[in-house]
């Protein structure tokens, strides 16, 4: 079939990006029932490199409701078979792809941080988080345990079993490319589901490649299908398709909410992960040193694009003016830069809206709230920033907790340093905002930590390590506005991905009423 000359959109831009030649840059397709296709829209998107939009990285299609339908149908089908593969079976594919991973590992980290910012050693760690849940998901394979117990009556025989659900959206964010959409696609398909994927405009690629090496490890047609494009025209008809009977999103909390109010009205399941705005306490007995480690790490890490960064940290007043100085010191002296770079320490934001909606804060920050700005604040134009989208490390001092710097999910290179008084006051301003996602402790002290990890309400907590750094085998979620009560990754997210089904087996030859009869003990065969 010819392809049409393609319409193309912009995503990531940036002033003085030349204009594009698209004839040499790759054009990527959609991945429906085993088939690489494009859109029926004949139109793409372009996904360019944050750090330097001169790059341009490919083309991906701008897909609509029909390349959805049809990726949906494709999943309807070959969930019929799929569902019945036995699930060691289904995990042993799985393991084959982990192998893929890591021989691949190098090259998707690479291409990961070109599309999305992230510096080497952080999309690495991406990558590996993929691997990681693909091979702990694939171990699953050979347990999938359910329960047997007693009966109440006699010669009568009880279980619970798992069933998959059907047919699963899985709608993911651009700060973790592969691990997220991996995190979901495991162990939906290790339950025996079939899946539609939807990945963010800003990171096609990694997703992509994802779904290559599905392939690639023999993962049958139509149970994994890719559909690229925006919320609105890929999202919106995916979530609300009636087939569909699972969304998996992970993202804002103001999108999750619309994924909730979508499901509702057909009762699809959705598990929503979503924003965050954590905190990292330090109390008078912390290693400070290893506090200031932290604190750069959970702040900045990412750029501070992370849905577990350390926004807030709680310093107590004993320590809170040495801990500054050297927080300030550090966050001052991140190198700041393209992550292809091996030095780099930071790397870029991931497009335009992004950095205008983090200057905005920034702004509030200075004037409205009047916080004490200590470092960064300004956007990076010059030289080697001049076609990317960089933001200085910023630090605000003497933050009061209400402050909307200390209140909002800014997803940036900012973080506000809040003085307390006390373990009970530091808890207290801790809890005090809308989402419930990571804390920390840092402090000598046992029986402050466990006092923390008790009156802390959120899905993560550490103790003397910041608020990232979640491990595949362990629930992760949040509460309140991060999360709607389901857990991702562990053996949590089979939860999530099987319906429960319990069986009743009568060998008793006659019927037998529960609630109503009365075992008779004489009944009982000896
Ligand atoms: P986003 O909500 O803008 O987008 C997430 C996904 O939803 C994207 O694929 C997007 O295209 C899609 N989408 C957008 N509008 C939609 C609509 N109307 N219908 C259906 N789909 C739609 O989030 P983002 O900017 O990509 O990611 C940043 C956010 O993600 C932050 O709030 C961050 O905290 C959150 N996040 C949460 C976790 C977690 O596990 N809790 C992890 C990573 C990121």
């Amino acid at each position: 079939m010819a392809k049409a000359k393609p319409a193309i959109a912009r995503t990531k831009t940036a002033k003085g990006a030349p204009a594009i030649r698209t004839a040499a840059a790759p054009r990527f397709s959609n991945y429906i029932n085993g088939e690489w296709v494009p859109s029926v829209t004949g139109e793409y998107f372009e996904n360019r490199n944050p750090a330097d939009t001169r790059d341009l990285i490919g083309l991906f299609p701008k897909s609509n409701a029909e390349d959805v339908a049809r990726a949906v149908a494709a999943a309807r089908e070959a969930y019929e078979k799929w569902r019945l593969v036995p699930a060691p079976k289904r995990a042993e594919i799985m393991f084959r792809l982990g192998e893929i991973l890591i021989r691949r590992k190098e090259t998707f980290a690479r291409e990961m941080t070109r599309e999305m910012g992230k510096i080497l050693k952080e999309s690495r760690g991406d990558v590996q988080e993929a691997i990681d849940i693909c091979y702990f998901t694939a171990g699953e394979g050979r347990r999938l345990y359910g329960q047997t117990t007693p009966s109440e009556l006699p010669n009568k025989f009880a279980m619970s079993v798992r069933m998959p659900v059907g047919v699963c959206a899985i709608i993911t964010p651009w700060n973790f490319p592969m691990a997220i959409p991996a995190w979901k696609l495991m162990p939906a398909i290790l339950c025996g589901n079939t899946v539609v994927m939807k990945p963010a405009t800003d990171t096609p690629l990694s997703v992509y490649n994802l779904v290559k090496a599905c392939e690639e490890a023999g993962v049958p047609p139509g149970v994994v299908n890719l559909v690229t494009g925006s919320g609105s025209s890929v999202g919106t008809p995916l979530m609300t398709h009636p087939d569909v009977r699972l969304v998996s999103f992970t993202g804002s909390t103001e999108v999750g909410r619309k994924v909730s109010e979508a499901c509702a009205p057909s009762f699809k399941k959705c598990n929503l992960e979503m924003g965050g705005k954590n905190v990292i306490i330090v109390m008078d007995d912390a290693n400070l040193d290893l506090a200031v480690d932290g604190a750069i790490w959970g702040g900045f890490g990412t750029s501070g694009q992370r849905c577990t960064a350390s926004s807030r940290i709680v310093v107590h007043k004993k320590v809170y003016k040495k801990f500054l100085t050297q927080f300030v010191e550090r966050a001052r002296a991140l190198r700041v830069g393209n992550g292809l770079d091996e030095r780099t320490e930071m790397g870029p934001i991931i497009n335009e809206a992004q950095v205008q909606s983090i200057l905005h804060y920034i702004e509030i920050g200075k004037n409205q709230d009047r916080a004490k700005l200590m470092c960064g604040g300004n956007r990076l134009t010059h030289g080697e920033y001049a076609y990317g989208y960089f933001i200085e490390p910023t630090v605000f001092a003497d933050c009061h907790p209400d402050m909307v710097i200390c209140q909002e999910e800014i997803f940036g290179p900012v973080v506000s340093v809040i003085p307390c008084n006390s373990l009970e006051e530091a808890i207290q301003i801790g809890n005090n905002v809308r989402y419930g996602l990571s804390s920390a402790i840092y402090t000598q002290d046992i029986n402050k930590a466990f006092i923390a990890m008790r009156e802390m309400y959120t899905g993560i907590f550490y103790v003397n390590a910041p608020t990232i750094g979640a491990e595949t085998h362990l629930p992760f979620g949040g509460t309140k506005e991060t999360g709607n009560g389901h857990r991702e990754a562990g053996v949590q997210a089979l939860e999530l991905f099987t319906e429960w089904k319990a069986v009743y087996i009568d060998y008793s030859g006659r019927l037998q009423r529960a609630q109503i009869d009365t075992a008779e003990l004489s009944a009982i065969p000896s």
